[in-house]
């Protein structure tokens, strides 16, 4: 069945590839990205015409979302996956405590944390249309407050711990309407954020990734797991 998914930060790395993934599957995707032209995207567009709705959408910024959620209620009033991607870390963010600068915490929380939340709210009304709906926002690993060694990257980690937690709220609050949350940590990926030294590559990913989410129909308990669909401590 045609699924209708909205992806915020479409415009590069794995939401960019997430978008692609399920163009080449059949479905309509509609692609957020900061920017009015996104290059990439505006590109990916010329193969599926149709099936392809550019989204400006600043996570940061609700003005925007709701701008967003207007232009797809143009196309359609359900939405049955919705994929929270966009992420960011600081500058400083792999530096020691004392070089991190922790003003940057906030912006970093204000992508990671609250744009998850920001957009679900706005797009609530599609979703409780969907078929079997689901909020799936890319975590991290690093966000696993029970697994934890690190003691650097705490802009990101603790985002990332903010978003489980959000994650799990979202989960006990959508339960009645049947639309199921899950955080998941997408694995180390060659993108602008991972480095060319990583392990995996992005579009790779993002086909395991959109594989495990259609094989996830319904959602009782709040989850949180790796690309191979096993259970991380939260
Ligand atoms: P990239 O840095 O390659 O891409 C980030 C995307 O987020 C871009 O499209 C960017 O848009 C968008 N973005 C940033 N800020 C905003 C905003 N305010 N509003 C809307 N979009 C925004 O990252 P990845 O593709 O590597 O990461 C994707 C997700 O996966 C993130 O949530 C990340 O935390 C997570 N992740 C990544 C890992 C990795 O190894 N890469 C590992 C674990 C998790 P723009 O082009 O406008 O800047």
């Amino acid at each position: 069945m045609k699924k209708y998914v909205v992806i915020s930060g479409a415009s590069r790395g794995l939401g960019f590839y997430l978008a692609q993934k399920y163009l080449e599957d059949g479905h309509i995707v509609f692609a957020g990205a900061r920017e009015e032209y996104p290059i990439k995207l505006i590109e990916l567009k010329k193969t599926y015409p149709n099936s392809l709705i550019l989204l400006q959408m600043d996570v940061t910024d609700t003005t925007s979302i709701e701008n967003a959620t207007r232009k797809t209620l143009e196309f359609t009033d359900k939405i049955d996956v919705l994929i929270n991607n966009a992420g960011i870390h600081s500058e400083s963010s792999f530096e020691v405590l004392e070089k991190t600068n922790l003003d940057d915490c906030l912006s970093v929380y204000d992508v990671n944390s609250i744009g998850p939340l920001r957009t679900v709210k706005a797009f609530l009304p599609l979703l409780r249309n969907g078929s079997h709906s689901k909020v799936i926002n890319i975590s991290s690993e690093s966000g696993s407050i029970g697994s934890c060694q690190r003691e650097k990257e705490f802009d990101y980690c603790m985002s990332k711990a903010a978003l489980n937690m959000g994650s799990k709220l979202l989960f006990n609050y959508l339960k009645k309407d049947a639309i199921g949350v899950l955080a998941i940590q997408p694995g180390w990926m060659r993108t602008d954020m991972g480095g060319q030294k990583a392990d995996l590559d992005p579009y790779e990913t993002a086909c395991k990734l959109v594989s495990l989410f259609n094989r996830i129909e319904d959602i009782n308990h709040p989850i949180f797991i790796d690309n191979e669909g096993n259970s991380l401590r939260w």
